[in-house]
C-alpha cells in the first residue's frame, strides 16, 4: 500500500461491525472518514473495515458526526 499516492484524497471505512451479537443496523453501516492513522475523524472508536475513498460512499452512507462531517468530498456518487 503506498500511502504518498494517497495524501490529500480522503479514505473512509465502513464499521466492522460482524463480532457483534446484536449489530445495531441504523449505525452500523454508516461509514467515516478515516484519520492518516486509520481511525475515524468523529473519533469513534471501532473495528474499521477495508478503506477505501471517500468520494465513492454514497451520500447517505456518510457519519455525519464532527470530524467526518467536514472531510467528505463534495462529489457523491449518487448524484
Ligand atoms: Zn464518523
Amino acid at each position: 500500500m503506498s500511502n504518498a499516492e494517497h495524501q490529500g484524497e480522503a479514505q473512509a471505512a465502513f464499521r466492522d461491525a460482524s463480532f457483534l451479537r446484536n449489530p445495531d443496523t441504523r449505525t452500523v453501516k454508516m461509514a467515516h472518514v478515516l484519520r492518516a492513522d486509520g481511525t475515524p475523524a468523529c473519533g469513534l472508536h471501532a473495528l474499521m473495515g477495508d478503506p477505501e475513498p471517500a468520494e465513492r460512499i454514497r451520500g447517505v452512507l456518510r457519519c455525519q458526526r464532527a470530524g467526518c462531517r467536514q472531510r467528505w468530498p463534495d462529489t457523491d456518487p449518487d448524484d
